[in-house]
């Protein structure tokens, strides 16, 4: 049996304040703790401090903007399901959101939570007793990576659900610290580092997230998990396509669960103008290879996601493809 450790909780009730409590080291934010509270109870991680973002409404809220959607990093994601402009305009989104953990997890849940997940691994998230014994790891305590002994950086995986689908989205995250406020594109907020996957500095709040809208595009979501009801990724796709199969217009892919942050798949424009035939779905094959790095880090083995994570691409293009035709 393990317990929490002591810490402190604070409740503020404005981003201002939440930003200028979370300042200080050994500190960080609480949302729905879903992720947070099982990695503290095992001994990841040591806050003395917990900043609690449950009671800032200016983070709750959905707004309409010009091109598309802004939503607070304080709304779970059973507010995000349930919100009819996700469902209209940002149904990979949604898809994506209903796969993340269980139902009654979904309540408390968050955006902020779930794009600013830690990496996972199979020597991390563990006890500590489990840990210790095995003389930690370079993410935490330890001097060698048990998944890439030869190497010096943390392979862990990220497995959020949610950025692939806001990648294909053109997101932008709106990012608040006592030093200001800052806007990047959500691909530069995540780094290929397992033991520091997010380039957020100390005290750095996700105080929403913006996303474009997408005209003429099929989109959709799918992962693969070894438990179907609730499970993290061992491979997830969120994709837009335009165009049929005989003539490819474009294409947007990104992939969670495999690297140490999520990816956009990168080379897809020299598929556009053509038939995605076997040709075509080979050439797609191959972009997924050079690109996904699935490692040692989970149980399901490192060669099988990344067959898993390229014939999802395949199937997906195709049916989606096959839809626009349908639809027509
Ligand atoms: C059984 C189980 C299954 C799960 N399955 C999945 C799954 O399939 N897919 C998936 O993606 N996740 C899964 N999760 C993980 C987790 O439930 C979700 O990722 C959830 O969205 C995390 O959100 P949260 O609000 O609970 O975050 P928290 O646990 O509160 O926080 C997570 C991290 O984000 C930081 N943080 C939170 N909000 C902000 C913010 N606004 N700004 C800056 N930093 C912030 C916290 O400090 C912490 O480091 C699972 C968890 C469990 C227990
Ligand atoms: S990938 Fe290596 S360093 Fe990172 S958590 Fe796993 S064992 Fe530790």
């Amino acid at each position: 049996m393990e317990f929490l450790p002591d810490f402190d909780v604070k409740r503020p009730l404005t981003i201002v304040e939440a930003v200028a409590m979370a300042a200080m080291k050994n500190t960080c934010f609480l949302a729905g703790g879903t992720d947070l509270m099982p990695n503290l109870r095992r001994g990841v991680g040591n806050p003395k401090t917990l900043v609690d973002l449950s009671a800032i409404a200016e983070m709750t809220e959905i707004n309409e903007t010009d091109s598309g959607l802004c939503i607070g990093g304080g709304v779970t994601l059973q507010q995000l399901i349930a919100n009819p402009q996700i469902q209209r305009d940002f149904n990979v989104v949604m898809e994506a959101a209903e796969t993340i953990a269980g139902t009654t997890h979904r309540y408390t849940a968050t955006v902020g939570g779930n794009l600013c997940l830690d990496t996972r691994c199979q020597y991390y998230n563990q006890s500590e007793w489990w840990r210790s014994a095995n003389d930690y790891c370079l993410k935490h305590k330890g001097n060698i990576c048990h998944v890439a002994p030869k190497g010096n950086i943390c392979r862990a995986a990220f497995s959020g659900d949610l950025a692939p689908a806001m990648l294909i989205h053109e997101a932008q995250v709106e990012l608040i610290s006592t030093e200001g406020r800052r806007v990047v594109n959500l691909d530069d907020m995540y780094q290929e580092d397992g033991a520091n996957s997010l380039t957020l500095k100390q005290g750095e709040l996700l105080a929403s997230v913006t996303l474009s809208k997408l005209d003429g595009y099929q989109t959709a979501y799918k992962k693969m998990r070894v438990r179907g009801g609730v499970d993290f990724p061992l491979a997830g796709v969120a994709m837009a396509v335009r165009g049929s199969e005989d003539n490819l217009e474009d294409m947007r892919i990104a992939l969670t669960g495999t690297n140490s942050r999520p990816i956009r798949l990168e080379g897809t424009d020299a598929l556009k103008g053509k038939p995605l035939d076997e040709a075509g779905l080979k050439a797609l094959g191959k972009l997924v290879f050079a690109q996904v790095m699935p490692m040692r880090s989970t149980f399901t083995p490192a060669a099988y996601r990344r067959k898993v994570a390229i014939n999802m691409v395949r199937r997906l293009a195709l049916n989606l493809l096959c839809q626009a035709y349908s639809k027509r």
